[in-house]
């Protein structure tokens, strides 16, 4: 099915286009480049241009199609998500954690780390929610579409292998969604997610670091991304200790604020009915 925002990204593009070729023409018919008219022209080009960038580039794309990064409510509820594992042992560490807690979270597995940690995948699947980021977590967002759809699939079978699970939920790899990412993944049946607020969590950050900038970032309906593992190049050096020290005391503050804590599908649930 055609995405009903199909064209509003045609018009964004239409008007990018027509902006910049009438300051174009105006200034090749003589008229002064810095009159209004003319900078009028470049200026809603420009916008319009840059604005489709940012969409291209951005985890909560809206213009090319649908990204799911937060729910619309007011309820104290929150998801929490992990990216690029499974990873041992921190996978372990932080299934230990969420179990203490009583909370269900969503991981979003890299396929190669499935088939390095099957059984880690499938202790993971078996208390949570499971979803594919690609095979080798490449950047997509300037890949043909053939190249999504083949980092999907293969991402999907190393999942289905390990856990028995099929997927329906896809996350892109360092949150940059092209337009051909979603329709892609849109095709072969999958709900694009994003994030409402990260931690920067994959270069050593300290632990109090990552727990403020999520506490101070997440509101109501909010989607926080942290790392239990990382890319498949460094699998054996990663270190996620800091990341994982940081869960107790986020959970424990949210909870004593009075959030609850909620799966992605159960999230867009709220989301879907709150329309
Ligand atoms: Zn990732």
């Amino acid at each position: 099915m055609r995405h009903p925002r199909a064209r509003a990204w045609k018009a964004a593009a239409g008007i990018s286009a027509g902006g910049a070729a009438l300051a174009g023409l105006r200034t090749a018919t003589g008229r002064p480049l810095r009159s209004p008219p003319t900078l009028a022209a470049a200026g809603v080009g420009l916008a319009a241009g840059g604005f489709m960038v940012y969409e291209w580039l951005s985890p909560r794309s809206w213009l090319y199609g649908r990204v799911f990064w937060h729910a619309r409510t007011p309820e104290r509820v929150a998801a929490l998500t992990f990216d690029d594992g499974p990873c041992h042992p921190y996978t372990e560490q932080l299934l230990e954690v969420l179990n203490r807690e009583g909370v269900r979270a969503t991981f979003f597995q890299i396929g190669n780390n499935v088939r390095r940690e099957p059984d880690l995948a499938a202790e993971v699947a078996s208390e949570h929610v499971v979803g594919n980021h690609t095979y080798d977590h490449p950047h997509l967002v300037w890949s043909r579409s053939g190249t999504v759809r083949e980092e999907l699939q293969r991402g999907q079978e190393a999942i289905h292998d390990a856990t028995g699970t099929l997927p329906d939920l896809f996350r892109v790899p360092h949150g940059w969604y092209g337009p051909q990412v979603i329709s892609t993944a849109e095709e072969l049946g999958f709900r694009c997610v994003g994030w409402s607020v990260m931690a920067w969590d994959w270069g050593r950050t300290p632990t109090d670091v990552i727990q403020s900038r999520i506490l101070h970032g997440l509101r109501p309906g909010g989607v926080s991304l942290l790392h239990d593992g990382q890319d498949t190049d460094a699998f054996p050096t990663a270190d996620r200790s800091h990341t994982i020290a940081a869960v107790p005391d986020i959970i424990g503050s949210l909870k004593a604020s009075g959030y609850r804590f909620l799966t992605l599908p159960e999230l867009m649930d709220l989301d879907a009915r709150t329309l």
